[in-house]
C-alpha cells in the first residue's frame, strides 16, 4: 500500500500573511479554510500536488497550538502519513515500543477522516499525525 503524505502543518501568527507567501507569491491555490473550534485554529489548506499545507493560525493564547507558537516559534507542526487500518497501525506502532498521544482514533466531524498522533519523543521531534481516509 501507499502511505501519501496528506498535508504538511505549519504553525503560523496570521494567515493572511502566511497566504500572501504560499498563494499570492509562490502560486499555490487556496482550496478552503475552516475554522476548528475544538483546536482553537482557524486552517488554511493550500495544495501541494495531491497534499495539502496546513497552515494553521492559533485563535486562543490558552491552546494547546499558541503555546507550541510561544515556545518553539512558527513553523513547522507536523506531518500527516494516511494509512489504510489506523487501530492497526497504532497497535503495530505500541509493539515497536513507539509513544503515541492518543490511545484511541478521534473521528474529524466534518469529513469523519479518523486520525491519530505519535509522540516527537519517538519520532527524533518530529510530531506525525495518522489519517485513516473513510
Ligand atoms: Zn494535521
Amino acid at each position: 500500500m501507499t502511505h501519501n503524505i496528506n498535508h504538511l502543518a505549519i504553525v503560523v501568527p496570521n494567515l493572511d500573511e502566511a497566504l500572501h507567501f504560499w498563494r499570492d507569491a509562490l502560486g499555490l491555490n487556496l482550496a478552503r479554510t475552516e475554522e476548528n473550534p475544538d483546536e482553537k485554529v482557524n486552517i488554511a489548506f493550500v495544495e501541494a500536488g495531491s497534499s495539502h499545507i496546513e497552515l494553521l493560525q492559533p485563535t486562543d493564547p490558552e491552546s494547546g497550538i499558541a503555546r507550541y507558537m510561544e515556545k518553539r516559534g512558527a513553523g513547522m507542526h507536523h506531518v500527516c502519513i494516511e494509512v489504510e487500518d489506523i487501530e492497526a497501525t497504532m497497535q503495530r506502532l505500541r509493539e515497536h515500543n513507539i509513544e503515541l498521544i492518543n490511545d484511541t482514533p478521534k473521528t474529524r466531524p466534518t469529513d469523519q477522516i479518523r486520525y491519530a498522533f505519535i509522540h516527537p519523543r519517538s519520532t527524533n521531534g518530529v510530531l506525525v499525525e495518522l489519517y485513516e481516509l473513510p
